[in-house]
């Protein structure tokens, strides 16, 4: 009897530990196969460097369709969709600039030029560009109390990066408003224009641009970024009370909306085709740098989770579509058209990993999803902790797989990368292929791999 009970206990056991050498295993054989190949670094290459910048509606974006389309059929594709949606398309039409003038102690007049990035979908400024008085306002509650100081004024928001914050994507989520809605905000007491302190936390002075969206019932006025140094320079001014007055050139157009597309890779499923695990980034990014790590790099991951799971054989339950995203940066339509057909044609999203937080070393996911399906996916963490992935957090998993949970309350999670030097290249002109660490964003990949894997393998019920 005794022994009959050992036994019964131990089964289970003995299985499982055969099941976790055989994953511990294959994901051995993911990180081997992704870390010694040189795909990952040539793709990256390839769309930076022989694509750059490739916001909706540009050229380079049409050429990074292609190229996707192309890349995910050579990484072993079943078939690709090019699922086709309708984009925005905004012009920046030229070189932004802006500069101040002041009186110095002795009176002698002065200027100085500001290193400016007009904010996407903004207007342009005229070709004469935009003159006036600047006033400084710290947070949207000093604006309410100089709302009477506004008019005709251009506004400069100051409001710098929680720096007591760890993880920098929550001093972002903190200030993104003022980028988002700063500009109508002012408009709404008779602004004329908006400068802002760039979305950073580095010193330097790189603008960092990023969308905006208006009020339909307010005047739309220019605005624009401008890096820490130049901040530093008007807190001198403004601090000891001298008047400023800037001068604002910008020529940002927003043209009628344009033909664009996600680009599907599949593999199809062998017991479950009709069930659909989705992993992806997005393929669009702003044009003033290459879009290296936003999201040159969730792109690159993503054709990578394909092309080592066709290199060792795998052949996957469940249908995985490998998604390269249409207009993340300003409208997330291709995230919205991609969970629009997933409903029309009822379909069946049993999970959705997306990378686009930049390739640096990765530390966990962030995960949106039920009690019991975390569980499950805990249980699975030690098979992440030789490849720095073992961090699972619950948070949310990002723009373009959010419209999934939306629609079917699919458990998702997004690859989450150590966050210190994200903002340093941010929609900057630092976002550049030398600014990513190509192993830091092969481990990412591998993570990524390790976890379609393991969901596909043993699903989340
Ligand atoms: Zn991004």
């Amino acid at each position: 009897m005794k022994n009959f009970f050992l036994v019964l206990f131990l089964l289970p056991v003995v299985a499982d530990a055969q099941n976790m050498n055989e994953d511990s295993l294959f994901i051995h054989q993911i990180a081997v196969n992704i870390l010694s190949s040189d795909a990952s670094y040539n793709n990256l290459h390839y769309l930076t460097k022989n694509i750059g910048g490739r916001l909706s509606g540009s050229t380079n974006m049409y050429k990074a369709e292609q190229w996707g389309e192309q890349t995910l059929k050579n990484a072993g594709a079943d078939n690709v969709i090019m699922q086709e949606c309708m984009v925005p398309h905004w012009v920046r039409g030229g070189q932004d600039k802006a500069y101040i003038t002041y009186k110095d102690a002795n009176g002698k007049p002065q200027k100085y030029w500001l290193n400016v990035l007009a904010l996407g979908n903004s207007v342009g400024s005229g070709a004469k560009g935009i003159e006036a008085p600047l006033i400084r306002v710290n947070n949207f509650d000093d604006l309410e109390a100089k709302k009477n100081e506004l008019k005709g004024k251009i506004v400069f928001y100051n409001v710098p990066f929680d720096d007591t914050l760890i993880n920098t994507f929550q001093a972002y989520s903190k200030n993104v408003i003022y980028r988002a809605i700063g500009a109508s905000r002012a408009a709404k007491y008779g602004a004329v224009a908006m400068l802002m302190r760039s979305m950073t936390n580095t010193p330097g002075n790189y603008p960092h641009t990023g969308s905006l969206r208006y009020a339909d019932s307010i005047k739309k006025i220019p605005a624009a970024a401008m890096g820490l140094e130049d901040v530093k320079k008007l807190d001198s001014l403004f601090d000891k009370n001298i008047t400023v007055t800037a001068s604002l050139f910008t020529y940002g157009t927003m043209l009628p909306d344009t033909i664009a597309h996600n680009v599907i890779g599949e593999l199809k499923g062998s017991e479950h085709p009709e069930q659909i695990i989705t992993v992806g980034g997005h393929l669009d990014s702003w044009d003033p740098a290459e879009g290296a790590n936003d999201d040159g790099t969730g792109i690159v991951q993503t054709i990578e989770v394909l092309r080592v799971l066709k290199a060792l054989g795998y052949q996957p339950k469940h249908t995985i579509q490998f998604v390269l995203f249409a207009n993340e940066e300003n409208g997330t339509r291709g995230a919205k058209e991609y969970a629009a057909m997933a409903k029309k044609n009822n379909e069946q999203h049993i999970f959705a990993l997306e990378s686009d937080a930049g390739g640096f070393t990765p530390r966990g996911f962030a995960f949106d999803c039920n009690d019991i399906v975390m569980q499950k996916i805990n249980s699975w963490k030690s098979f992440f902790t030789p490849y720095y992935g073992d961090r699972f957090e619950k948070g949310e998993a990002g723009a373009d797989v959010g419209y999934l949970m939306q629609e079917f309350h699919t458990p998702q999670a997004g690859l989450s990368p150590d966050s210190q030097r994200y903002f340093y290249i941010h929609h900057a002109a630092t976002d550049v292929f030398e600014n990513v660490d190509i192993r830091e964003m092969k481990l990412g990949a591998i993570n990524m791999a390790a976890l379609i894997y393991l969901v596909d393998k043993y699903g989340l019920q």
